[in-house]
């Protein structure tokens, strides 16, 4: 596996087989049976009956082994694909789905992908920790058995550098956090909003890229998801989640979330190294989960640019009707 960098775009890109397009084993290999006999990153609870368990991927895309270093080839830029990739197990039961947990089983899911990221973060190679979650067939699970997976990576995601830039352009102008600005804005004028738990927000983005797109996003401003500040209630976060997504899946069982944090400043490499002064003003952590809705999966043939047959205004409404409960 390399990395190529498009110097165009300046979006790095994994190439090579690697093992990660082997066909998917009959039986489920995220059973209790089959991880307990593997290496555990990290196993919560720690004492008796588990419920989160962290392993190295099967087939990982990125391996801790290796230079850092970029390689010249004539006017290209390419790396050893040098990373971390984890899968996060997130029940024992092979049959539940994060929208049936508990809240205080969803919290614990959440302080583990805290933990994995906090923890990556230490090895200053590593530019950026992504967690993400894809559900669903349609969204390319790996597993159908309730499991998030955890990259860290020696480049900043394409995504993540558009959303730092823009950040710090808007601080840079206005000495305010453009995150902050948004939860002020959609509080102002409501209609995208879905559903409110303490100072945890979930709302229908106002260029909503697909239909039922939702953020969470908190009130107070933060730019780490892995170190919630003083007072902050992650059960709420966790209980305003499960909501989210029994609403979502009525819609759809298919959807990808993902976490947005900040990059690890302990890199003080490459194309962002001097950014980091403002850095913890002006981004702000949030979770973006894109349900994939198969009648209007015409949404994703063009991508080149966007196009959603829903209104987010009208996303929300919908939402906002649903059961959350059951
Ligand atoms: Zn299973
Ligand atoms: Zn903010
Ligand atoms: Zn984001």
């Amino acid at each position: 596996m390399e990395l190529r960098r498009d110097p165009i775009t300046q979006s790095w890109v994994i190439l090579g087989q690697g093992e990660a397009l082997a066909a998917a084993p009959e039986e489920c290999p995220l059973e209790p049976a089959k991880i307990e006999k593997l290496r555990s990153i990290l196993t919560w609870p720690a004492e008796g009956a588990w419920q989160v368990r962290v392993l190295p991927h099967p087939h990982p895309l990125y391996h801790v082994e290796g230079d850092p270093g970029r390689l010249a080839e004539g006017m290209y830029d390419k790396m050893v694909a040098l990373g971390a990739h984890e899968v996060v197990v997130e029940t024992p039961l092979h049959d539940k789905r994060m929208s049936q947990f508990s809240d205080e089983e969803i919290e614990r899911v959440l302080c583990v992908w805290a933990s994995r990221i906090a923890d990556l973060k230490k090895d200053a190679r590593f530019k950026y920790v992504s967690v993400f979650k894809n559900q669903g067939a349609l969204a390319g699970e790996e597993w159908s058995h309730a499991h998030s997976q955890v990259t860290a990576t020696i480049f900043v995601p394409r995504r993540i550098k558009y959303e730092l830039s823009s950040a710090h352009e808007w601080f840079k102008d206005k000495e305010r956090c453009i995150f902050c600005d948004t939860v002020r804005q959609e509080e102002k004028q409501g209609k995208r909003i879905v559903d409110v738990q303490g100072d945890y927000y979930a709302l229908c983005p106002y260029a909503s890229r697909v239909p039922y797109e939702v953020w969470l996003m908190h009130r107070p401003h933060n730019h780490l998801f892995e170190q919630p500040r003083p007072g902050s209630n992650r059960r709420q976060l966790a209980a305003l989640l499960g909501r989210v997504l029994r609403r979502l899946e009525k819609m759809s069982l298919a959807y990808h979330l993902v976490v947005h944090t900040s990059p690890n400043t302990k890199n003080k490499k490459g194309e962002l190294a001097g950014y980091w002064k403002t850095l913890a003003d002006d981004y702000h952590w949030h979770i973006e989960i894109l349900p994939i809705v198969e009648k209007t999966s015409k949404s994703y043939s063009i991508k080149e640019v966007y196009f959603n047959a829903e209104l987010p205004e009208q996303a929300a409404a919908n939402l906002r009707a649903l059961d959350p409960n059951s």
